[in-house]
């Protein structure tokens, strides 16, 4: 350490400097072996009409499963990975599999919507930009039916850039959300100068959501959604009472624990099976019954 090694001599890092720039080392190079051997996958989380409880898209949320170390979690590694040549490779890795992925859903449940999240890195870069456009443009992605997350600080910074390329992407059929809405602490002007869908209530109001209570916040962003022709999901929802009080406040979509948790491709597969048998069992009744 610095200082058993004497005053005369100079030490560049701290040891605490020094075990973060391991870690960094090791996050890096485990990415890229990642990459390499298939460690990463796709899971995804339902996104619900609160209004009827159908099953409308899903969520593409990256999990990393190491070798050794096992489930890590993407807060923990795409932060590191944000101002490396890696953030690319691995935008691209999940919107191919994410794609891919789509089609098969909409065998399942036509207009089914899958969204996959860019973070600010990525979403200034051409190269991804150009993939993103590309692939969907090849793959015969039905519009509408990939979304794009993105955070209000991501944008902000190049609003001139963001416009541009968000327009390309629109103009191949995708569409464009703002994720964790309202935590960004930015003025909304960007709203009338970006082509957005819609935006994503982040989960710290909907936990704030009490019954009785006027709800002020989440209502204020649902007329401001409505006044403008944005769609809404509500993040996070964990309880009952959350979901009752979205009902009462308007027209929204939903997301949370309290629905479904996320979950792999297969199991996403079955549970469109299971709800198109309960939508045909509603629809037409059975012949003994009739
Ligand atoms: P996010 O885009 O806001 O995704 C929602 C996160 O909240 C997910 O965490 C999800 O599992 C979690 N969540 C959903 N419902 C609930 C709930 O009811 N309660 C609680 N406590 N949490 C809930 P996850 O999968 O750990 O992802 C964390 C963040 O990592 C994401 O936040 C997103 O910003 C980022 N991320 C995930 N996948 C990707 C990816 O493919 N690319 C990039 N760039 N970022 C990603
Ligand atoms: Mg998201
Ligand atoms: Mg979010
Ligand atoms: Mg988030």
């Amino acid at each position: 350490a610095a200082k058993q090694s004497g005053r005369n001599q100079y030490a560049f890092f701290s040891p605490q400097m020094n075990q973060q720039l391991h870690q960094r080392i090791e996050v890096l190079q485990g990415v890229r072996t990642a990459l390499e051997q298939g460690h990463f996958q796709l899971e995804y989380q339902p996104v619900l009409s609160l209004a009827d409880g159908s099953i409308r898209g899903a969520e593409a949320l990256l999990r990393w499963h190491h070798p050794e170390r096992g489930l890590i979690s993407p807060g923990l590694f795409i932060p590191t990975i944000e101002d490396s040549d890696l953030i690319g490779p691995v935008t691209e890795w999940v919107a191919r599999q994410a794609v891919q992925d789509l089609l098969k859903l909409q065998q399942l449940k036509p207009g089914f919507v899958v969204s996959i999240n860019i973070s600010g890195a990525a979403l200034h870069q051409n190269s991804t930009r150009d993939f993103l456009t590309e692939l969907t443009h090849n793959e015969q992605v039905p519009d509408r039916s990939l979304s794009i997350e993105l955070t209000e600080t991501s944008m902000i910074r190049h609003l001139e850039d963001c416009r541009q390329t968000l327009e390309q992407w629109k103009a191949v059929g995708m569409s464009i959300w703002i994720d964790d809405f309202g935590t960004g602490y930015s003025s909304l002007s960007y709203l009338h100068q970006l082509p957005i869908d819609g935006l994503k209530i982040d989960r710290s109001f909907i936990s704030e959501l009490k019954p009785g209570s006027s709800n002020s916040l989440v209502a204020t962003i649902m007329t401001l959604a409505e006044s403008m022709n944005l769609l809404v999901v509500a993040e996070g929802i964990e309880t009952q009472d959350q979901r009752d009080c979205l009902t009462r406040l308007g027209p929204c979509l939903g997301q949370g624990f309290g629905l479904y948790r996320p979950m792999s491709l297969e199991a996403l597969q079955q549970l469109l099976e299971q709800d198109n048998e309960a939508l045909a069992a509603t629809a037409e009744p059975s012949a003994d019954s009739a």
